[in-house]
């Protein structure tokens, strides 16, 4: 499909240390004596989108904004977004509403500190804005944020919503109105799957990804895919997990940064915001 019409791409930039699923392995008190790999994958995503003249979203995690301003820079400087990710990758249901508060502010202070705007979207840790944690949309609204990407329209044991609307909608409370912007899925025998990115953009063929987006566009939605840095990075120390941990961070990634290369020559992608406005959202 060759039109003007933008699909979201984005990045939570954490280390390979901070993923929910090697939570067990590294302690957050261990985690500055870990050394840093961010930069492997980092370099990788940002000369990808550089020669593709393409831009993206990067939710960055406070406690990497912190250490890292410069890369806070780097994306700045490539014309993409910058967007928050919560500070040290908490789960929402054990931050609780005034952890959320704290930790928001954190990483806004760490943003702003390395030269960003004020975030106007966030994504929380491994899509814990649930039913449970559906208070997190009023705290939110109540900091100025305009749009969120927390919702994975999925069934899973641990996540998801799984009837949410799959597109861009509105979420409104007591508190207002917040745009909701998912990670892509797509209806298959009744259900909805995850397309949108992580593991299964790594684990199905690059054609089914990109037949994915075009049957989501086709459907007339922006589709919105998400990355890590850690994915582009196949040389990253293995950590003895259980298999199925193991599958789910070690599958393909030498493949990661050819596909995303690929999607983005065959659809044009933007940032989260770029999508937002192009289909008429204000984000004021
Ligand atoms: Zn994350």
């Amino acid at each position: 499909m060759s039109d003007d019409r933008l699909s979201a791409l984005s990045f939570d930039v954490e280390e390979f240390f901070q993923v929910a699923n090697l939570r067990g392995h590294f302690k957050r008190e261990d985690w500055d004596e870990v050394p840093s790999r961010i930069d492997v994958g980092m370099n990788a995503i940002l000369s990808c989108l550089k020669r593709n003249d393409s831009h993206a979203t990067f939710f960055f995690l406070g406690w990497v904004a912190e250490r890292r301003p410069d890369l806070v820079q780097a994306c700045l400087d490539g014309g993409h977004e910058v967007a928050s990710h919560g500070y040290e990758h908490e789960y929402l249901w054990d931050l609780g509403q005034a952890g959320l508060e704290r930790d928001l502010q954190l990483t806004e202070d760490a943003l702003v500190a390395a030269g960003a705007p004020k975030p106007i979207g966030f994504r929380a840790s491994t899509f814990t804005l649930t039913k449970e944690t559906w208070w997190a949309f009023d705290t939110l609204i109540d900091r100025g944020y305009k749009y969120d990407s927390s919702v994975h329209p999925v069934r899973h044991p641990v996540y998801g919503v799984p009837n949410f609307e799959p597109g861009i909608s509105t979420v409104s409370t007591e508190a207002g109105e917040l745009l909701e912007f998912p990670v892509s899925t797509l209806q298959v025998a009744g259900r909805n799957w995850p397309v949108g990115g992580g593991g299964y953009f790594r684990l199905l063929p690059g054609a089914l990804t990109r037949r994915a987006v075009d049957s989501i566009r086709r459907k007339g939605r922006p589709a919105s895919i998400y990355l890590h840095p850690w994915e582009f990075d196949p040389d990253q120390p293995r950590i003895p997990a259980p298999f199925l941990k193991r599958f789910r961070h070690y599958l393909n990634l030498d493949r990661t940064l050819p596909r995303l290369e690929a999607l983005i020559q065959h659809a044009r992608f933007g940032s989260m915001r770029e999508v937002l406005e192009q289909n008429g959202y204000s984000l004021d």
